[in-house]
């Protein structure tokens, strides 16, 4: 089984190609399902516009298009309606309601800014001061507690903006980590930040010391392929290199597949 559930489109404004193109890459690649996540919209109280997601007048056409490839295509690959939505509790009730209503299949937690993106605090560089390590660490608790989220993306996120994985980031990675375990929650390991790493020759996300304590603590690992361009999907070279990684070098238990049971 080959599945990815990290895909943005267009209307996140810093994604590449039709929803289709994703879709022809993705059976072209070998993928048995394809879930789209696009960064989720939010019904604001302010008249707040995010710069990197879709409005919420765009949702309609979203979900319309993702169920008619996932009916063009249903012979040849399983396609799957979700978002990448943060946890930002003044929301939440809202956000029960909305994926009840929509009917969507699944959301992935992208733990990106800290209560709202209204206040404009981005945790990958908020977390370069120590403070914002563990609030960081925290809001990814609280939020794997509301029992919404299928798995955690990105978790190491705090590496974007931190100098070097000190103590204090073991300590935050062992919090993340023994909630998820307690919760069942699959970890992300992130393409795109495998695909940032390599090309600009840092250690940011995925850290490889994060994954050593997900192994000694017994997590789940999932890859994401966080596409942001549908050739992301058809490029073998960091996916199998994730799957060496996970199974041969760390040896940790890899899932592969998502069962969504609705909202
Ligand atoms: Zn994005
Ligand atoms: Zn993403």
């Amino acid at each position: 089984m080959k599945a990815n559930y990290h895909t943005h489109t267009m209307r996140c404004h810093h994604a590449i190609g039709s929803d289709e193109d994703y879709v022809k890459s993705a059976i072209a690649a070998g993928f048995d399902e394809l879930g789209f996540s696009d960064h989720s919209p939010w019904n604001y109280q302010t008249d707040f516009v995010s710069h990197m997601r879709m409005k919420l007048d765009k949702f309609q056409d979203y979900k319309q298009s993702v169920l008619a490839l996932k009916e063009k295509y249903r012979d040849r690959i399983s396609v799957k309606l979700g978002l990448e939505v943060e946890y930002f509790p003044q929301y939440l009730p809202w956000l029960r309601d909305f994926l009840k209503q929509e009917q969507v299949d699944y959301i992935i937690f992208g733990n990106h800014y800290y209560l709202t993106d209204e206040k404009r605090v981005y945790f990958g560089t908020a977390c370069s001061s120590p403070q914002y390590l563990d609030i960081y660490c925290q809001e990814c608790i609280s939020g794997m507690e509301t029992g919404l989220y299928a798995y955690l993306c990105h978790p190491e996120l705090f590496m974007r903006g931190y100098p070097r994985f000190d103590e204090h980031c073991e300590a935050i990675a062992y919090r993340i980590c023994e909630a998820a375990k307690r919760l069942q929650i699959p970890l992300e390991y992130n393409l795109a930040g495998a695909a940032y790493n390599e090309i600009n020759q840092v250690c940011e996300y995925p850290h490889h010391r994060f994954w050593e304590i997900a192994k000694e603590v017994g997590n789940t690992a999932i890859i994401g392929s966080d596409a942001h361009h549908f050739a992301d999907l058809e490029n073998p070279y960091y996916w199998d290199k994730a799957v060496h990684y996970l199974d041969e070098v760390l040896g940790i238990q890899r899932v592969d597949h998502l069962e969504f049971k609705g909202f």
